[in-house]
């Protein structure tokens, strides 16, 4: 099957470089917003946007009369204007909000660049970019498949990271007659009906004390400077410290995101039925301190990895209906009684009197109902 895959590794660039990403960014911007503030006005008084193409036909006219905007690579900007039109496309289908302007404030600042005549390739430990030459890349795999477009972004922390997306041929996994059941935990991050636990609650906790501490220092910066009377952005030590924490947020995400990645691709590898809760159940059972957990952003993270996961590899991910009592029934012997509330970690049948940990019990019933539900379809 071909897909389109995406590869993230840092970007290494001079400082020269570093000047020409920061323009074509400020470019691809400037773009941007003008044509958005054009759309908008033919929006308000037709009801209907423009087109790319004419947009188009006019940014050749616009270099004419800015001509910075000619120093740049020409392809980003008129990636720009393509998303521009998408993002009003998807508005019009109602499937998100009108686009808004973007800001020089904006947290992520990024470009995107498509190929076309090799003009982005991989050499050794570079990548070829139009208009940069070849910047280095800290290159952690090979790239495999033909590459579409690349994106170049620089994080609030000052490091610069390329996305490349390519069009690769995956062939489906080896079937292995096996099949599983996931408990997404508040705890624990998954639980499995073959007996096994996944924790990241250390790590999780950790760093979430880490931020707490490193957040508080921040604010404390902030005011500092405002009793000086400085503005924030001259403050010297606020600046430092707002570093120091979007470096630990961006640490955070990486590591989460390689333990999702891990986790989901040797459950694909191994399983060929994967049986998993609706995750609203789980919104409904939040509490409110959790909900701005770190584990708690990775449960979609992580389903929607396994998903497309799936569909890559030729194996099948199971949702079980969110009204489904996982961790009411015994799991043994069918037997429900009374309910079981969120303190109650472990509980013994009063039927079959099997002694059960909560949550590899409702693993286990998660397992049996999806099987149940896939062999009915
Ligand atoms: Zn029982």
């Amino acid at each position: 099957m071909l897909i389109n895959k995406a590869y993230k590794f840092r970007l290494y660039p001079t400082k020269e470089q570093e000047i020409f990403i920061a323009k074509t960014i400020g470019c691809s911007r400037f773009v941007f917003n003008r044509f958005l503030g054009q759309w908008n006005d033919t929006y308000q008084e037709t009801g209907k946007g423009l087109t790319y193409n004419a947009c188009s036909a006019e940014l050749t006219q616009l270099k004419k009369e800015f001509v910075w905007l000619k120093e740049v690579d020409s392809i980003a900007l008129q990636s720009s204007l393509k998303n521009l039109a998408d993002s009003y496309t998807r508005f019009f289908k109602k499937q998100n909000k009108a686009p808004r302007f973007k800001s020089k404030k904006n947290q992520v600042q990024s470009y995107t660049t498509k190929e076309t005549n090799s003009n982005i390739a991989i050499v050794d430990n570079k990548i070829k970019l139009p208009k940069l030459g070849l910047v280095r890349l800290a290159k952690s795999r090979e790239v495999e498949g033909r590459i579409l477009n690349a994106t170049v972004r620089r994080n609030p922390s000052g490091k610069f990271f390329v996305s490349i997306v390519v069009k690769t041929d995956v062939q489906p996994l080896k079937k292995t007659d096996s099949s599983i059941g996931i408990d997404l935990g508040i705890m624990d991050f998954a639980f499995f009906s073959d007996g096994h636990k996944m924790d990241n609650h250390t790590f999780t906790a950790k760093m979430e004390k880490k931020l707490k501490r490193e957040q508080r220092k921040l604010s404390r910066r902030a005011l500092q400077a405002k009793n000086k009377g400085i503005h924030l952005l001259d403050a010297k030590n606020y600046q430092k410290q707002k570093r120091k924490v979007a470096r630990l947020h961006e640490r955070v995400r990486n590591q989460r995101d390689d333990f999702l990645h891990k986790l989901s691709t040797d459950i694909i590898k191994n399983h060929d039925v994967i049986c998993i809760e609706d995750l609203n159940t789980k919104g409904m059972l939040r509490n409110h301190k959790l909900a701005k957990s770190i584990s708690d952003v990775s449960w979609s993270a992580f389903v929607s990895k396994l998903e497309y996961k799936a569909k890559w590899y030729g194996k099948t991910i199971v949702k079980i209906s969110r009204w489904f009592p996982s961790s009411q029934i015994c799991s043994e012997c069918g037997h429900q009684d009374g309910k079981k509330s969120l303190e109650i970690r472990d509980w013994t049948c009063s039927i079959c009197h099997k002694h059960h940990d909560r949550d590899i019990n409702a693993s286990q019933n998660i397992l049996a109902e999806g099987v149940r539900t896939f062999d009915l379809a």
